[in-house]
């Protein structure tokens, strides 16, 4: 597919993505660049990496293709260091999680001629770093593209076809639509196991101690959660603030309806939402995203 491609940052979405460029040879050469030779190290033995730089603009420099795969702060950062290393009609792509941030933050540093096309792979796990890839990852999960109505479609379908490759299913949606869209399936999840977490630990030691012993009963699956990447975690709410904060006061309000439910005795109205949950998870799993 290509014949110089390029991964600025290589974590556990980045190498991702490596392995399956790897795995299926779809790049002639693969240069990585990261902020710490640790990573570069481990990319390199991984065999993710023909060349290694912590420059942007020297990983970047000639490639058909870029991938930003840092968290959403160093954004601004990296496509101000490439932009004016990239060749006309480079591709430049992303995996941030918010994505009107994500074109913010890029679009300005880009040349002419040369194609954004925002993405955002639906899958992840709560660990970092390039060992923690692996290349099954976007297997049968969504990838959304946020591309802007006049982007060239060629570089759009390349783009798709890549995540196709990585075995996904692609959409493309509007940026503002997928960020109220992910910040009721993702960021308010993230935000309620984060709260949950962190109340429990504040709780008297005695408490705590049972809180991990006895996890099982439904806490243990918020902790998975509320392990995740706390820089990648501050971006996103930091970037997608308005349709959080959005979700966050319906959710409250449901939270009070719910309080007084329980206040009132009210068990009819509390079975009446369990089973309509029930339903969604249904509907997951008949979805085969469980
Ligand atoms: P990660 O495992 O922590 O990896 C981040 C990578 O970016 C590392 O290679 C890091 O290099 C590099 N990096 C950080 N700051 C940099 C900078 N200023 N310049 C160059 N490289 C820099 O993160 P991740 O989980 O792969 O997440 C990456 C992106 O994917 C984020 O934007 C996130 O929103 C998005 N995403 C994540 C998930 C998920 O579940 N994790 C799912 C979908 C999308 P060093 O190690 O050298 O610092």
């Amino acid at each position: 597919m290509f014949e110089r491609m390029a991964f600025i940052g290589i974590g556990l979405i980045g190498s991702s993505l490596a392995r399956v460029v790897r795995r299926d040879g779809l790049a002639g050469e693969i240069a990585v660049a990261a902020r710490t030779q640790e990573t570069l190290d481990a990319a390199t033995r991984l065999g993710l990496a023909d060349r290694v730089t912590t420059d942007p603009a020297e990983a970047a420099a000639d490639a058909d293709i870029v991938v930003i795969c840092t968290p959403l702060g160093a954004y601004g950062a990296v496509a101000g260091a490439i932009g004016k290393s990239l060749k006309p009609g480079a591709i430049v792509t992303d995996v941030g999680s918010v994505k009107r941030a994500a074109i913010a933050a890029i679009r300005p540093h880009l040349p002419e001629g040369v194609h954004l096309v925002p993405g955002h792979p639906i899958a992840g796990t709560e660990h970092s770093g390039p060992e923690a890839g692996f290349a099954e990852l976007f297997d049968g999960r969504y990838c959304i593209l946020t591309p802007e109505a006049d982007t060239d479609t060629g570089a759009v379908d390349t783009v798709a076809a890549l995540w196709r490759a990585a075995g996904s299913k692609v959409e493309i949606m509007g940026p503002g639509h997928h960020d109220q869209v992910l910040a009721i399936t993702s960021h308010l999840p993230h935000l309620i196991a984060y709260t949950i977490v962190d109340t429990a630990t504040q709780l008297s030691t005695d408490l705590q101690k049972e809180v991990i012993e006895f996890s099982a009963s439904g806490f243990r699956d918020f902790t998975r959660i509320a392990a995740s990447d706390p820089v990648m975690w501050r971006d996103i709410f930091l970037t997608n603030r308005e349709a959080v904060l959005e979700i966050l006061g319906r959710f409250t309000e449901d939270l009070t309806a719910m309080q007084r439910m329980i206040r009132r005795g009210d068990g009819d109205g509390l079975e009446d939402v369990f089973t309509r949950t029930r339903a969604v998870r249904r509907g997951v799993i008949d979805a085969k995203q469980a």
